[in-house]
């Protein structure tokens, strides 16, 4: 109940990485050139990616279960924009479906842990350097991975993954569990 929660759109709630790729094949756009990746985000017709593209895990039903559940602060939708066509087309598509979320987007090239506050708060991407990059400020992360299976805690996998790892936005439920349910207390003795 204490904690904001920030959800990624592409990699997370839309598999449009994927869909944006396949058309990048089909022009003849170099995917191993950041400068014509770039060029194509800043170009492409968002309301046609979006449309094409699938909803990753039911993510959309799954947002508004987690506000039903009253379990966070306030839940909001934090995306990357290239262009303001794409900021505003992601706001009137994602905004109707969700209640009481809305969409913040940013430009590319700012940290979303500068724009919102990440102290003691969640966020939810598909990309592990904003991940960590949120957890440096004070966050808590949470990577999202379509290829795992159930949710996989801290330190799990090694000692430098310091976040949680899902595949299902439901899961964060059980996130806020593991948060809220106190460690045991280690014994000392002198
Ligand atoms: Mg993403």
């Amino acid at each position: 109940m204490n904690r904001d929660l920030y959800i990624d759109c592409d990699g997370v709630i839309y598999d449009s990485v994927k869909e944006a790729f396949l058309e990048m094949k089909s022009l003849g756009i170099d995917t191993t050139n950041q400068d014509q990746i770039t060029e194509y985000f800043r170009n492409c017709n968002w309301e046609k990616l979006l449309r094409d593209a699938n909803i990753l895990n039911d993510s959309i039903n799954k947002i508004n279960k987690l506000v039903d559940s009253w379990m966070f602060l306030s839940i909001h939708v934090l995306t990357h924009v290239s262009s303001f066509y794409e900021a505003i087309y992601k706001t009137e598509l994602l905004e109707p479906q969700m209640n009481r979320v809305d969409v913040i987007t940013l430009p590319l090239g700012y940290a979303k842990e500068k724009v919102v506050n990440p102290v003691d708060n969640i966020l939810v991407d598909d990309s592990l350097s904003k991940v960590k990059a949120w957890i440096k400020a004070g966050g808590i992360g949470v990577l999202f991975r379509s290829d795992v299976q159930g949710i996989i805690t801290p330190f799990e996998i090694s000692d430098d993954q310091d976040y949680f790892i899902i595949n299902d936005l439901y899961d964060l439920l059980k996130v806020q569990h593991i948060l809220n349910t106190p460690k045991p207390k280690t014994k000392t003795y002198n």
